[in-house]
């Protein structure tokens, strides 16, 4: 991935300036980075760390804010050179959980897919140049809400979030009329080619995002790319499904950090809601997990893997237990 260092003093719509001020100071855990409201006791733990698919640390609960975070920390761009349209939002040094959000600059627009703590003036700045204008953010399951709410009024785009999480969005109380927060379920088109697709299993509404490169417009004859750019489909997975750092397959955890995996039903339906799909290449949320063909082979042949693991195997279409 090609590094982008971004300008360090943009300027920045005066909007964008409000929302981060109005922000600067609320609470943010400083082991999975999920902001809340200026109402929550900072007696108590995170809500998302005390959950048993993450943790509290042992050396016991502590918190940030946006203000701290942003003397401590920047944002580099990591553009992938394979496709120039998708970077990866890298925070350095990085924080909480450490996951990178992704930008998607399509020919009708660009998303940010997930979300981490850090929201600088830098990034904002280089957010309001691009090429197609930032249509939405779409988060792929509770570990990554982080400061979600702050990027959404910052950047002034919509927020999706999927229904069945809800009840794990720290910020719900301060979503007012004027938040663009969409809750969605089952399906959500964000853009021509672009949609999100609930798979549960690490979280009822565990999704990933879906990009058809195959209906992107060719360039214009007079602005020919040096070199082919893909246009198979590829999906975002996140925690939903994990590439592996061996970058051939996936893995399906139900709890990271606690090593605990998704029951097979659920590695079942997460693998029935993307059947119909055409892809060949994948990526998780940090810039080293990439399957760049046959991602759908992998797909299948990973989940064959993880039931033979757990002690099951598939036989007309029923998991039967293996005999160890
Ligand atoms: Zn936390
Ligand atoms: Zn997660």
């Amino acid at each position: 991935m090609r590094s982008i260092e971004l300008e360090p003093s943009p300027s920045i719509p005066l909007h964008a300036l409000e929302a981060l001020q109005q922000d600067s100071l609320l609470p943010i855990c400083k082991a999975c980075g999920t902001q809340y409201p200026r109402t929550f006791a900072l007696t108590q733990d995170c809500k998302i760390c005390a959950d048993p698919r993450q943790f509290v640390p042992s050396s016991g609960q502590e918190w940030t804010n946006l203000i701290e975070l942003g003397t401590e920390r920047r944002h580099v761009i990591l553009q992938d050179e394979v496709d120039e349209r998708i970077s990866m939002i890298s925070c350095e040094p990085g924080f909480a959980i450490n996951q990178t959000p992704t930008l998607i600059e399509t020919a009708n627009g660009s998303y940010i897919w997930d979300c981490a703590a850090l929201i600088s003036l830098p990034l904002i700045g280089h957010l309001s140049k691009l090429k197609t204008p930032l249509k939405g953010i779409a988060i792929s399951h509770p570990h990554f809400f982080s400061t979600s709410l702050t990027w959404s009024r910052a950047l002034k785009v919509p927020l999706y979030l999927c229904e069945d999480d809800q009840e794990w969005y720290q910020r719900s109380g301060d979503i007012g009329k004027d938040d663009a927060v969409v809750w969605w379920k089952g399906e959500q088109e964000l853009g021509p080619g672009v949609k999100v697709i609930q798979c549960g299993g690490h979280f009822p509404g565990s999704s990933i995002l879906y990009w058809d490169r195959l209906s992107e417009p060719p360039p214009p004859k007079d602005r020919l790319p040096t070199k082919p750019t893909p246009v198979s489909g590829i999906i975002f997975t996140a925690d939903t499904i994990m590439v592996q750092p061996t970058q051939r397959g996936f893995s399906f955890i139900w709890s990271v950090p606690n090593l605990i995996p998704l029951r097979p039903r659920a590695v079942l339906a997460v693998q029935e809601r993307l059947r119909y799909l055409p892809f060949s290449e994948a990526t998780s949320s940090w810039p080293n997990r990439w399957i760049r063909q046959d991602a759908k082979d992998a797909l299948e042949s990973s989940v064959t893997t993880f039931l033979a693991a757990e002690g099951w195997r598939m036989e007309e279409g029923t998991l039967v237990e293996l005999i160890t």
